[in-house]
């Protein structure tokens, strides 16, 4: 039974960065001398790669701007952002038990581009090959999905997904004519859905002329969050337990949507992706980093020098996950790192709930999350959803944020999901949920 109020979600509470008053031009790094690529695979899959069955493989040349099959050449899914060999090929578990394909390649000078996305291009602009180049530009944007029939709204979404971030503010502000070039690009191929811009307050006057139908919004987290977004043009909330898909929403992010623009212009695929750092005196600074470009390297062009105990966080200070090492990679949809000397380590417990009701008045989602951890804890994950929401949470980390007793709330209830979702896979492929 879903508890959750029928009043809609909540009001935010976080101010994000801005980029009022203007933003220098993002620091370049250099080109890394090694790229790393993390591919998300399955169980199965993991277990491919680990017997050394892809097609990708130590000593394979790849060539910048090309795409390749991890498993099959048929399957191209994974995007070279530099020319150069592969070293090797090894698998990774991350959080929450998800398994990730690394390929490492050894960069080469910068030579030239694969002709194979200018090709795709020539061949036909809205083509299945051009919108699979497309989708592996910097902010993922969901391209191929795009033809779903079920698709009523396409966000393109000026906000961001975490505080300590402005990429996608940055990518509307500094990089419109491109962004004005993808969005109509994207109404082309969605001629029937509400192609919408969502974006803070504060940008409406800029955003006048890319000639998009915009929705200011205010600039406080978690009001970037897509599940809140889509709940918000909707007029009511999300139905619990759906994507945004299902729920025939798509989201792109500003920077993709000025990639896609940028792509069109040149008929090249663009390799960068802004970063916004956060280093360990607090300032902030915003990077252009090659995709795959390891984190030290990333620092070391914004002047700062990460040392052993240094505490590593990607993604935002709500929902990032913490990274084991310097050289882990900047992925294609890395918005923000954030680096905390040992002296200011964020401090998580494993401490008893003391009940004091914080996290229920600030979840955006109107979920008890003083009871459902309580569930969480045993490992009761079905009754979690039956009886306190699991399903209806936007995944926005904000009780995690709140807890007095600093208990890992976030992290308790992404755990929950991923093993729910990967429990129905495997029931779906007739495996035991045992
Ligand atoms: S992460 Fe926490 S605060 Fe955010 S929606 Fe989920 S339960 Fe609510
Ligand atoms: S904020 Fe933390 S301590 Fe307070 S009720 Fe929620 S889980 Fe318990």
């Amino acid at each position: 039974m879903i508890r959750r109020s029928f009043f809609g979600y909540l009001a935010a509470k976080l101010p994000y960065e801005t980029v009022k008053g203007g933003l220098p031009d993002p620091v370049d790094t250099a080109l890394p001398g090694e790229v790393t690529l993390q591919i998300q695979v399955g169980t199965d899959q993991k277990s491919l790669v680990d017997k050394k069955k892809t097609a990708l493989k130590k000593g394979v040349e790849v060539q910048r701007g090309a795409l390749y099959g991890l498993f099959d050449e048929e399957t191209k899914n994974v995007s070279a952002p530099v020319s150069g060999t592969i070293t090797s090929v090894e698998t990774r578990t991350g959080n929450y038990g998800r398994h990730f394909a690394l390929i490492n390649i050894a960069t080469s000078e910068e030579g030239e581009t694969s002709p194979a996305f200018s090709d795709a291009l020539e061949a036909d602009t809205k083509g299945t090959e051009s919108l699979a180049f497309l989708s592996q530009l910097p902010g993922r944007p969901p391209f191929t999905r795009l033809a779903n029939d079920g698709i009523h709204t396409v966000i393109l979404s000026a906000l961001e997904q975490d505080l300590l971030t402005n990429v996608n503010q940055y990518a509307l502000l500094a990089r419109k004519t491109d962004f004005k070039r993808g969005a109509d690009y994207i109404k082309e191929l969605a001629p029937k859905a509400r192609v919408v811009l969502a974006l803070p307050k504060y940008l409406e006057a800029e955003a006048q002329d890319t000639g998009c139908e915009t929705v200011g919004i205010k600039n406080l987290y978690p009001n970037g969050n897509p599940i809140l977004l889509a709940g918000r043009l909707a007029g009511k909330p999300i139905e619990a337990g759906k994507t945004l898909e299902e729920s025939g929403f798509l989201l792109f992010s500003a920077e993709a949507v000025a990639a896609t623009g940028k792509a069109l212009r040149t008929r090249s695929l663009p390799q960068e992706k802004l970063v916004t750092l956060t280093l360990k005196n607090k300032e902030t600074r915003l990077v252009n980093a090659r995709i795959g470009t390891p984190i030290t390297q990333i620092f070391e062009a914004a002047g700062e020098t990460l040392v052993k105990r240094d505490h590593l966080i990607v993604g935002g200070p709500l929902t990032g996950v913490s990274v084991y090492t310097p050289n882990f990679p900047v992925d294609p949809d890395t918005d923000a790192i954030l680096c905390h000397g040992p002296e200011n380590m964020p401090r998580l417990t494993d401490t008893y709930c003391i009940n004091c009701g914080k996290c229920v008045r600030v979840c955006p989602a109107n979920i008890p999350v003083n009871l459902l951890i309580r569930m969480l804890e045993n490992g009761l994950y079905e009754e979690a959803v039956e009886k306190y929401d699991l399903d209806a949470c936007v995944e926005c980390g904000l009780c995690s944020f709140i807890c007095v007793a600093k208990m890992p709330l976030f992290q308790q209830i992404m755990l929950a999901r991923h093993t729910l979702a990967e429990s129905k896979k495997s029931a779906e492929m007739g495996g035991s949920n045992d």
